[in-house]
């Protein structure tokens, strides 16, 4: 088979289809943007609670990084406990913490009431430490996780490693067993469809252009302008993530959009399979340019990375199929001949300070800058914010933390440092 650039777990799961000339409804209690993990999981909350909700999607559903990403279901942020403690302090922490752990619940149990069919699976997340002293501070770590948040994670010396994986390259790693795996389109496909059975209508193809403060028979509310129409809501959620556009253009400001890339090998034999992951773990290693992957379902090598740092294009996305080959191999020379089947790429939301975010700005309620750890992250805040839009007062420990925006406010959502950071980060990983 000849390389294809396009998603491989495109090729494994089926979207529920929604009707092209459905007109939107003049007016609904909560309009949604975007069909992702996000957007799909606040409007499954949201119509099960007996609201009138419209998902609003540009492309189609689980269009962006949703399907797109290595369906690692992941504990844990992108910022190391002892940072997190530096910047929020124990107490507030433990709550990130522990919220962080509910996540992975919040998508099982999903997946278990829905019967979503994505290879949900508590397969547990491998960290490998590229240098000796990333090693070193994963055993400060774990100490920290299990004094602090009673949560315990196993280090595994470099000469236990063989049991966790079939690389040489490394200095040791770090297990989480509570992580998990799954098929991300079969994910957002199911959750499309769990949305879609409580009542949420979707709309593919409804670009949302404009959004305007609005009342309507003396109800304050929005009046949103979409490339299918216009609708009236009486409250706005936001589920862009990565691609936050100029319709909203506060949130488009604080996040930065980078591409991540993927490419997948041939199904493995069996046994080569096994012997490049014994345990099947979700696998990332210790740089900033790092590396994630896994085998899927079927047995290919998925490989993944910030081979480039702009968002995706034909351009980008050939590239680092290219690159990413490189990296495979020097992880896995068992890999030197294996063909490569499928490479594609999609694009990461990150906010300046790397935490998600969640709440309300602008009068709109919002969740993203998930910064690669957003399969459960954004299923989790989609239902959080659902609830609290319903009514409820669910502990979120995300809302209300400090929402940075760029330094000196140089920035208006095109990413015009990206080369620059990507270099920076190049350089910290020589050094650090
Ligand atoms: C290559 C890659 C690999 C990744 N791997 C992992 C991983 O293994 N584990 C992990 O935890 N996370 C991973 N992530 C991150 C994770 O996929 C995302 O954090 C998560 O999918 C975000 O979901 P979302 O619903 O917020 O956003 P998305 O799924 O990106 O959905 C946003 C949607 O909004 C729509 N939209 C945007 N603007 C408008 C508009 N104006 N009108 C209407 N619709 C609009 C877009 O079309 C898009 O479909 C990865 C991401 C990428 C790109």
């Amino acid at each position: 088979m000849r390389l294809q650039e396009s998603n491989y777990w495109l090729t494994t799961a089926e979207f529920p289809v929604t009707d092209p000339s459905r007109t939107l409804p003049e007016v609904c209690d909560v309009a949604v943007i975007g069909a992702g993990f996000t957007g799909l999981s606040a409007a499954r909350t949201l119509a099960k609670r007996g609201a009138k909700v419209a998902v609003l999607e540009s492309e189609t559903i689980g269009w962006g990084a949703s399907s797109r990403n290595g369906g690692m279901v992941l504990t844990g942020m992108k910022l190391g406990v002892s940072k997190l403690i530096s910047m929020y302090g124990r107490e507030l922490t433990r709550r990130m913490y522990a919220a962080s752990l509910a996540t992975i619940d919040c998508v099982e149990q999903i997946v278990r009431e829905e019967g979503i069919e994505c290879d949900f699976s508590r397969c547990g997340h491998l960290e490998v430490a590229c240098k000796q002293k990333h090693f070193d501070d994963y055993t400060r770590q774990a100490e920290v996780i299990e004094v602090e948040f009673n949560h315990k994670l196993r280090v595994v010396p470099r000469h236990e490693l063989n049991a966790e994986i079939g690389s040489a390259i490394y200095y040791g790693g770090m297990v989480d067993e509570v992580s998990a795996g799954c098929n991300p389109a079969r994910y957002a496909a199911g959750l499309a469809r769990a949305a879609m059975k409580a009542g949420a209508e979707i709309f593919e193809h409804a670009r949302v252009q404009t959004i305007q403060r609005d009342s309507r028979q003396g109800e304050l509310g929005w009046k949103i302008q979409t490339s299918r129409g216009a609708l009236w809501a009486h409250e706005v959620f936001v589920g862009t993530s990565g691609y936050t556009g100029p319709a909203t253009q506060s949130l488009q400001k604080k996040i930065i959009p980078i591409g991540s890339f993927i490419i997948t090998t041939e199904v493995l034999p069996a046994k080569l399979a096994q012997e490049l992951s014994p345990r099947n773990r979700m696998i990332y290693d210790s740089k900033n340019y790092l590396y994630y992957y896994r085998l899927t379902p079927d047995g290919r090598m998925l490989f993944g990375g910030r081979a480039a740092f702009f968002p995706e294009s034909d351009q980008t996305i050939r590239r680092s199929a290219e690159l990413l080959r490189r990296g495979m191999i020097q992880v896995y020379p068992q890999l030197a001949d294996a063909r490569i089947d499928y490479v594609w790429g999609g694009t990461l939301d990150f906010a300046f300070d790397m935490m998600p975010h969640a709440g309300q700005l602008d009068g709109m309620y919002y969740a993203l800058g998930y910064a690669g750890h957003g399969v459960a992250m954004a299923t989790y805040q989609g239902q959080k914010i659902a609830e609290l839009m319903a009514g409820d007062k669910p502990d979120n420990p995300f809302i209300g933390i400090p929402f940075p925006g760029a330094p000196l406010g140089l920035y208006n959502g095109k990413p015009w440092f990206l080369p620059l950071a990507g270099a920076w980060y190049k350089i910290l990983d020589w050094v650090s």
